[in-house]
């Protein structure tokens, strides 16, 4: 008993060892190493861990090849960018990789609730707690998860490309956009797009009624103003499984989906994921 325990231990201690935390996966997102996109940058196949810009990264196996999967800020300065590599022998190395250009267009939008563009100082309170709890979320690191990096759009509707615009809300320039907008009418459901556990939930003051969804290794997904949420946090959910329902609660012009996907704390655009 002792000894066939012993031999399983080491077994088991082996197996971390080769094959490292990366994760296998049946298919790699779309690569597009531009501001708010997706590098796949090969590892050499040693690597037990890998972070850019001070975050952890996704590792992972596909067809044989080791990949460190990085998610690019869409404010990232074009050019040379490294990832650091900790290697099984405990030693480090690094990879890089060349940002080139991507050009995001000018949307202008007009809110009616000025306050949605201009918040008081009350409303700055709430905004603060609200992205600290939602950073919080973005931050998790979960590896008893398997992300899927392929995945069926959320909800069925109207996908714009909106990802990246230079947002003007009643023409005051604000943050870019950092997800993909899909239309559709109020009481659509909304499926998981792939398993994972519920991270949080909230009514925030710009997003409306949000789920975030943690799928693993860094991979993070967003779901904002809903009209229901039918989850609650802590709760797993399976592909496919109904989350909520279309909305138009938070800062909106109409009902739709906002779906944010993130990598490393990274917002990328969600197009790079989606399965045709
Ligand atoms: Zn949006």
């Amino acid at each position: 008993m002792r000894i066939r325990f012993f031999v399983h231990a080491l077994l088991l201690g082996l197996a971390l060892i080769n094959s490292a935390l990366a994760v296998d996966i049946d298919s790699l997102p779309i690569a597009a190493a531009v501001p708010g996109g997706v590098a796949l940058v090969p590892t050499g196949g040693d690597a037990v861990s890998a972070r850019y810009r001070n975050e952890r990264v996704l590792l992972a196996e596909h067809e044989g090849t080791q990949y460190a999967i990085v998610g690019i800020p869409l404010s990232a300065k074009l050019g040379e960018h490294e990832v650091t590599l900790r290697l099984t022998d405990g030693g480090q190395t690094r990879r890089s990789f060349t940002v080139t250009d991507k050009k995001y267009v000018e949307q202008r939008l007009t809110i009616t609730n000025e306050r949605q563009v201009n918040p008081n100082n009350e409303d700055m309170v709430r905004i603060n707690r609200e992205s600290a709890e939602m950073n919080e979320a973005f931050s998790s690191w979960d590896e008893s998860l398997q992300p899927v990096l392929r995945m069926r759009a959320p909800v069925e509707g109207v996908r714009s490309s909106s990802f990246g615009l230079r947002r003007f809300f009643n023409e005051q320039p604000r943050a870019p956009h950092s997800g993909m907008d899909i239309a559709a009418p109020e009481g659509t459901p909304i499926y998981a797009p792939a398993g994972g556990v519920v991270r949080a939930t909230g009514n925030y003051f710009f997003n409306g009624n949000t789920i975030i969804l943690d799928h693993g290794h860094g991979l993070i997904t967003l779901y904002c103003h809903m009209n229901t949420i039918d989850v609650t946090p802590g709760q797993r959910v399976e592909t496919g499984e109904q989350i909520g329902k279309v909305g138009q609660t938070g800062r909106v012009t109409g009902p739709h989906l906002h779906w944010s996907i993130n990598l490393n704390n990274t917002r990328v655009d969600p197009a790079l994921f989606i399965q045709d």
